[in-house]
């Protein structure tokens, strides 16, 4: 830290990201990226618009949010649509706008929450995820200020019913609920519907998971035209051109085939079933997932000792060193022939104790 840097950021600890390792030939299971290439289509708008990043993108990204507006349906127009520098960066900017009354959420879930809580000078409160590591909605509900859950949740995977959030956004229209839906099209349902509902929903969604494009970086948000506005607001008061030219038509040509997309999220929900099962006889369990990872314990190992035992077998999978998390690793599902691999190291892992 130099002496130069501002005291409000001294105690600031940052979100640590998943290792991107240089190592060839290693199965990369850490980050919950997709197994799959971005469509065909994806790539061929991205290459048209290679030769044009002479100029700046359109800041108000039209093309982009009328093409999400559509896949998402249930009625959603453009001006319901805001697109943002990765999910994250709409989320950073959620906790930015509506944090006058603190925020609240998950006690285990997405890591970057309390870090965003910070660097807004937010009050936040943490809610304790309940024995079975399903969301106290109880307890939310009784939150003043904005609260954030991500659905299905990170990194446990579990995928709270429709109705709880309906009832948490329901039981106090003065208070902002955030549903960050990041995982929600491997087999989860998305809240979006309640939009046209409600003025007090915020739904984020990113095309870095079940879109394949965690490295063009495009999330988007999904609410009343006034939250739209607010979130334009700070936008448009740091950086106009938040979704460089390439990634808008990259994404735009992703939602163009919309059938890639099904097939490849039909095919990590198959693989994360078939993964559940094959590995309980070796003394692993899982919690139930619906998201393209799973979240796995052994009866005798620390999840530390099976991150390092897989490690040692070529393949990269993620612990955390927080309480009750300390026994599981959060495992990506990757494709059919890197889900046998895994089956098989996890097998050899639990015979060597
Ligand atoms: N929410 C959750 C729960 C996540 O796990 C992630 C991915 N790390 C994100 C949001 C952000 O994803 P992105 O910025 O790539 O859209």
């Amino acid at each position: 830290m130099s002496e130069f840097l501002s005291k409000d950021y001294g105690s600031l600890v940052p979100y640590e990201p998943g290792e991107q390792p240089k190592i060839e030939n290693l199965i990369k299971l850490n980050t919950n990226e997709s197994p799959f290439p971005p469509s065909p289509r994806a790539i061929e708008e991205g290459e048209k618009e290679l030769s044009r990043s002479r100029l700046y993108p359109d800041p108000e990204n039209t093309r982009l949010r009328e093409a999400i507006a559509e896949v998402v349906g249930n009625g959603i127009e453009k001006e319901e649509i805001f697109v943002g520098n990765g999910s994250d960066e709409v989320l950073f900017l959620a906790f930015n706008a509506f944090k006058d009354k603190g925020i609240a959420f998950p006690d285990i879930t997405y890591g970057f929450y309390p870090v965003y809580a910070r660097i807004a000078g937010a009050t936040f409160r943490e809610i304790p995820l309940k024995e079975d590591f399903t969301v106290d909605f109880e307890a939310l509900k009784a939150q003043k200020g904005t609260v954030v859950i991500a659905n299905p949740n990170a990194p446990t995977g579990i995928f709270a019913p429709l109705s709880e959030i309906r009832d948490l956004v329901e039981s106090d229209p003065n208070r902002i609920v955030v549903v960050d839906e990041a995982y929600v099209d491997f087999g989860g349902e998305s809240a979006a519907k309640f939009i046209k509902e409600y003025k007090n929903l915020l739904v984020t969604g990113t095309f870095s998971k079940s879109r394949s494009l965690a490295g063009a970086r495009l999330g988007f948000g999904i609410a009343n035209e006034a939250l739209i506005r607010d979130l334009n607001l700070l936008k448009y008061s740091v950086n106009p051109y938040n979704v460089n030219r390439v990634t808008a038509a990259m994404g735009y040509g992703a939602l163009r085939d919309e059938a890639y997309t099904k097939r490849n999220c039909a095919e990590i929900e198959r693989n994360r079933e078939r993964l559940a099962k094959e590995i309980l006889p070796f003394g692993y369990s899982s919690l139930p997932s619906r998201a393209n990872f799973l979240f796995v314990k052994h009866e005798k190992l620390s999840g530390e000792s099976v991150y390092r035992a897989l490690r040692e077998k070529s393949i990269l999978v993620r612990y955390f060193d927080k309480e009750r998390l300390r026994p599981f690793v959060r495992i990506t599902i990757g494709n059919e022939e890197q889900t046998n691999a895994l089956i098989d190291a996890m097998k050899r892992v639990a015979e060597g104790i």
